[in-house]
């Protein structure tokens, strides 16, 4: 069944159980729509809130810096069209369409989503480390599905460090490249993840926290898959979390 069909109703009321399913199924898929939206949404929708109210704080001194307000509000506005592309992926995804995977460079979508979350580490106190080299790095994928893994992996990383008491608020991004296969992995020095529940951090709808959904992890492990990749967690040198994304290399010839 697809959500776009339009249901049927005699008399305005129910015309079979078999009806009556279809709509349950039906508020069920708009539900975890819902959900996908909003967990995805709301970390572009929190930057942009951040930037704005430091454009204000900036705006009220009396030597305004041109410079430094220019470049926020060129990120407000970069973060204002990541969220809408977003927006447009969980859409397509939901409509079942097939993307359209392309050679895409994995260090640049690595650079994308740090240089997204950097100025809330910032105001966290988190030290935000890139190990992430230079050069084009190709896989075959989708760059917005890619970038929003990394950042629901920084959100995650960004969480775990604002309520841990961990003196030293550091994460770290780094790129590691084997033969056929690229890593990029996100280790906080955070508490780590609970032995009890590590083997459900990946379901749909497990959280441990009050105010979120639990959508992040599951949703990252998909888009990974269907990139013929793998996610997976473990425990970074620090003792905190890490989580690494494992893609195939693409092997592109020039000309
Ligand atoms: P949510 O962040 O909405 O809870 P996720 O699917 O992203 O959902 O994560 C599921 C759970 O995995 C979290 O509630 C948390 O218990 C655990 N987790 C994820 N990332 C980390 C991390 N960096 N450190 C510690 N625990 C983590």
């Amino acid at each position: 069944m697809s959500i776009h069909e339009p249901l049927e109703l005699s008399h305005g009321g129910f015309d079979t159980v078999a009806t009556a399913i279809e709509i349950d199924q039906r508020q069920v898929a708009l539900g975890e729509i819902a959900s996908v939206l909003v967990h995805e949404i709301r970390q572009p929708l929190t930057a942009i809130a951040t930037n704005g109210q430091a454009c204000l704080r900036w705006l009220e001194r009396e030597d305004i810096d041109r410079v430094k307000l220019h470049s926020v509000v060129g990120e407000i506005i970069k973060l204002a069209y990541l969220a809408s592309e977003t927006a447009d992926r969980i859409k397509h995804t939901f409509a079942g369409d097939a993307l359209p995977f392309g050679i895409i460079d994995f260090r640049a979508v690595v650079d994308e989503a740090t240089g997204i979350v950097r100025s809330e580490c910032d105001d966290e106190r988190i030290d935000l480390i890139t190990e992430i080299g230079v050069g084009k790095l190709p896989v075959l994928g989708d760059h917005i599905q890619l970038r929003q893994v990394l950042l629901n992996l920084l959100a995650n990383a960004i969480e775990a460090l604002r309520c841990a008491s961990a003196t030293k608020k550091v994460i770290t991004v780094d790129i590691q490249i084997d033969q056929g296969s690229l890593t990029a992995s996100v280790s906080d020095t955070g508490p780590g993840i609970d032995s009890d529940i590590a083997h459900r951090i990946f379901e749909s709808l497990f959280s441990t926290k009050a105010s979120n959904m639990g959508m992040g992890l599951s949703i990252s492990r998909t888009i990974v898959q269907s990139h013929g990749g793998r996610l997976e967690a473990s425990t970074s040198a620090q003792g905190g979390a890490r989580f690494a994304v494992n893609l195939p290399r693409a092997f592109v010839t020039d000309g």
